[in-house]
C-alpha cells in the first residue's frame, strides 16, 4: 500500500494569504503546504482519498488525474471538504462514494444543497453519502477501514486505520479506545500545528506525547501552520522515527 501526501498544511495553507513572514516567503519547497489531504493506493491499485479540501483540484492535477474508488472524510471543516464538488468530473457519470460520520453527512447536505435536490438539474455532482460509525469497520476498494474516534477541540471527528497505516488529523485528544486500536502500528500520520499551544489542534509537544503512547515504528506529521517555522529547523526538534510530511511525499506501507 502507498500513501501520497496531497497537502500537509493547516486550514490557511502556507504561504498564508496576506502574510509575509519568513516561512511564508521561504524558497524551500517543503515550506509550501496545501490544505491537508492524502491519497491511498491499495496493493490492487484501488484509490482512496482522505478528505477533499479546497486545494483538491490542483492536488489531483499534480498527483492523480484519474478516477478514485471513494473518499473518506475526517470532518466537515472547509479545509477538509471544500473540494467535494470537484470530484464531479473525475467520477462522471457514476458518481462518488463518500464515507463520513452522520453529522458530516448532514453538513454536506447543507453546504452543497444543489447536489441533493430532488429536481433534476444537469451536470451536478452525483454524491452517494455512506454514514459510518466509530470503531465499526467497513470495506472500500478491497480493503478494510476502521474509523477511529478522536476529539478536535469539542468536536468529535474521525481518524482512520487502513491495514498498517493510521491517519489522524485535526486532533486535540486521541482517546484510549483509538490508541488501543492502533498501538504499535507500523505507520502513524498525525497532526502537529505549531510549537505554541492551540485550543483545537495538538501542538508539537502534544503530538509527540501521543506518538509516544501509540509507539508506531515511524510517524509523519501533517496539518502544520507557518508558526511551526522552517521545516529544516523544526525537524531538529523531532525524535528518531518522526518526521514532517511534505506535499507530494509518497511512502510505502507494508
Ligand atoms: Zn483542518
Ligand atoms: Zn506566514
Ligand atoms: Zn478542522
Amino acid at each position: 500500500m502507498k500513501l501520497t501526501f496531497l497537502g500537509t498544511g493547516t486550514s490557511t495553507g502556507i504561504p498564508v494569504l496576506g502574510c509575509h513572514c519568513d516561512v511564508c516567503r521561504s524558497t524551500d519547497p517543503h515550506d509550501t503546504r496545501l490544505r491537508t489531504s492524502a491519497l491511498v493506493t491499495t496493493d490492487t491499485g484501488g484509490k482512496i482519498l482522505i478528505d477533499a479540501g479546497p486545494d483538491l483540484r490542483a492536488q489531483l492535477l499534480r498527483h492523480h488525474n484519474a478516477p478514485i474508488d471513494g473518499v473518506i472524510i475526517t470532518h466537515s471543516h472547509y479545509d477538509h471538504v471544500g473540494g467535494v464538488d470537484d470530484l464531479r468530473t473525475l467520477t462522471y457519470p457514476n458518481g462518488s462514494d463518500i464515507y463520513c460520520r452522520h453529522d458530516v453527512n448532514d453538513d454536506l447536505h447543507r453546504v452543497l444543497p444543489y447536489c441533493f435536490n430532488d429536481k433534476y438539474y444537469p451536470n451536478i455532482p452525483k454524491l452517494r453519502l455512506h454514514t459510518i460509525a466509530e470503531l465499526t469497520p467497513f470495506e472500500l476498494a478491497g480493503v478494510t477501514i476502521l474509523p477511529l474516534p478522536v476529539m478536535h477541540g469539542a468536536l468529535p471527528i474521525l481518524g482512520y486505520r487502513i491495514g498498517n497505516l493510521a491517519y489522524i488529523t485535526d486532533a486535540t485528544v486521541v482517546p484510549d479506545e483509538s490508541i488501543n486500536a492502533i498501538k504499535e502500528i507500523d505507520t502513524l500520520v498525525i497532526n502537529a500545528l505549531r510549537i505554541a499551544p492551540n485550543p483545537t489542534h495538538m501542538n508539537l509537544e502534544q503530538s509527540l506525547a501521543t506518538i509516544e503512547r501509540i509507539k508506531p515504528r515511524r510517524a509523519y506529521l501533517i496539518h502544520m501552520s507557518h508558526q511551526m517555522g522552517f521545516e529544516a529547523e523544526a525537524s531538529r526538534l523531532l525524535p528518531p522515527g518522526v518526521s514532517f510530511a511534505h506535499d507530494g511525499l509518497t511512502i510505502t506501507i507494508d
